[in-house]
């Protein structure tokens, strides 16, 4: 079994406490690991070497902090299986999902790294004559990331890249279910040459070790990834000094389909996109609403597509479609759900059960329910499980309608080769992303923001990377 240690100012170290909490494989539910336990006090040593470190990081030119982004990159890929192994068995995500998740990593650092030479302040005009007012781009300061259980690896590399290449420093908390991926990263990069202080990765529970980095007037930023619950406790944590959030939290994604789209298509993205990490993924297909006159026709060929998931041993050769759920409460959490919706009255078309024929792990069968409405839970709150609730619409107005009425808007697709639908659907969908004929996924160039309960600001490309920038203008006379 691993044992890990935080890192803290280029050092590996116990929780100040010396305590640790055990981190299991879902799949076997047996423990793989230990982790440290850290509290206020881990909270506060991180945050000081941070702080510490952050003015001579700055100084830095961009391009030398970007070679310690691509040497991160490399050291991930010569590093792929131990990393994917890692994440595969702590998460049960399927190996071949994992891989991808390990690859997508690097490619984040790297991306980062290209933008040394490309981001600019600006020159602005000035009412006055011999004047310039130049405005400059600067590191936020001290950033606290905190990550999910579902993406840990590449929701790590999507706060840890931007931050090193604007100068900024991090301290960086993983999910309680999943450190293993993150603190084997540390182990990879202590011998890259990084200046101490600069990336420090601290673990333990987020009322405790979370809410004292959160607090800390020593912050500029917080960038969460989580759920919307933990979104407002950071929101109010971080009201002390008015400290700027970022905050990617859950969704509720639609999707729409049209009678005339390429049902074939449709069905397979919408299934893929349900089913990815076993549903645990924020921006998957979480609803779908189909216009009544091909409702029965898709319903069809959905359900043979749902049956068709395989489900199993996430390090099966060949891969099933999916595995376990992370943890039993979330299998309860689905189960509840399911059964809220066959009171209410939908239909349990395929699944509806756990999969109780795997000897271990948290399994939910790939589920499809048909008759759902607008009112029912399973079509207001996000499932994050392999659930798939179906509601018939008369028409595309009312698809649209039903699928903005709702507290989340993270993502949101349509399925039509009609050119006005389409246009409409990326006009009328109020979602920080729409995808059109293709399963849900975004680009690390593009910027994933959720709208509403979704949350504030965003990750990717230039306008996450302007998240960790502060504006600073000069007026100069001459
Ligand atoms: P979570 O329960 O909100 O936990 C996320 C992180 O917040 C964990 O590291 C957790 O620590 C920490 N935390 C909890 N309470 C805290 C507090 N008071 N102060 C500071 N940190 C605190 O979310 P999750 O269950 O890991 O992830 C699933 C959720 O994330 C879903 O809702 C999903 O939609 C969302 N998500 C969104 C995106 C996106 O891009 N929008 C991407 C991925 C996931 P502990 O683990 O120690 O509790």
């Amino acid at each position: 079994m691993k044992v890990y240690q935080q890192y803290i100012n280029g050092e590996f170290r116990d929780a100040e406490s010396k305590e640790q909490f055990e981190v299991l494989n879902p799949f076997t539910e047996k423990v793989i690991a230990m982790a440290p336990k850290g509290g206020a006090r881990d909270a506060a040593l991180a945050l000081e070497a941070a702080s510490s470190a952050q003015k001579s990081w700055a100084a830095k030119s961009c391009i030398e902090r970007a070679g310690y982004l691509k040497k991160m990159a490399e050291i991930i890929r010569a590093n792929r299986d131990m990393l994917a192994q890692t994440l595969a068995e702590e998460q049960a995500k399927i190996l071949p999902l994992a891989q991808v998740e390990i690859d997508a990593t690097a490619e984040y650092f790297d991306y980062y790294a290209g933008w040394a030479r490309k981001y600019e302040g600006e020159v602005i005009q000035s009412d006055n004559p011999k004047e310039n007012i130049l405005l400059y781009r600067q590191p936020i300061g001290v950033v606290v990331g905190v990550c999910p259980w579902n993406f840990p690896f590449f929701v790590m590399a999507r706060k840890v890249a931007p931050s090193l290449l604007t100068g900024c420093t991090i301290v960086l908390k993983p999910s309680s279910e999943t450190p293993n991926t993150t603190f084997e990263f540390a182990k990879l990069i202590s011998s890259i040459g990084l200046p101490k202080g600069v990336l420090n990765f601290v673990s333990g529970g987020g009322s405790t070790l979370g809410d004292a980095l959160v607090r800390s007037p020593q912050v500029g930023l917080v960038t969460l990834t989580g759920s919307v619950e933990t979104g407002q406790r950071i929101i109010s944590a971080s009201a002390e000094n008015i400290t700027k959030t970022s905050l990617e939290l859950g969704g509720k994604a639609p999707v729409i389909i049209c009678a005339d789209c390429d049902m074939d298509m449709a069905v397979k993205a919408v299934v893929d996109s349900r089913i990815i990490f076993s549903g645990q993924v924020c921006n998957c297909a979480e609803r779908v609403y189909v216009e009544a006159e091909v409702y029965d026709e898709f319903m069809g060929k959905l359900t043979k597509a749902m049956s068709d998931v395989t489900y199993g041993d996430p390090f099966a050769d060949p891969a099933p479609c999916m595995s376990s759920q992370i943890n039993k409460s979330q299998l309860i959490k689905i189960e509840e759900m399911v059964a809220k919706a066959k009171a209410q009255g939908a239909e349990v078309v395929v699944g509806g059960a756990r999969g109780d024929d795997q000897p271990t792990g948290f399994f939910y069968k790939p589920t499809l329910l048909a008759n759902c409405t607008q009112d029912m839970e399973i079509i207001r709150n996000e499932i994050f499980g392999p659930v798939l609730p179906v509601v018939k619409v008369a028409n595309f107005d009312e698809a649209l309608d039903l699928s903005n009425d709702c507290e989340f808007g993270l993502t949101s697709s349509v399925f039509t080769t009609n050119i006005t639908k389409m246009m409409r659907a990326i006009n009328e969908l109020k979602f920080g992303e729409t995808y059109v004929n293709r399963s849900h996924f975004e680009a690390i160039q593009g910027f994933h923001a959720g709208w509403r309960k979704s949350g504030i600001g965003g990750a990717d490309g230039k306008h996450g990377l302007f998240e960790y920038l502060q504006t600073h203008v000069a007026y100069i006379q001459y």
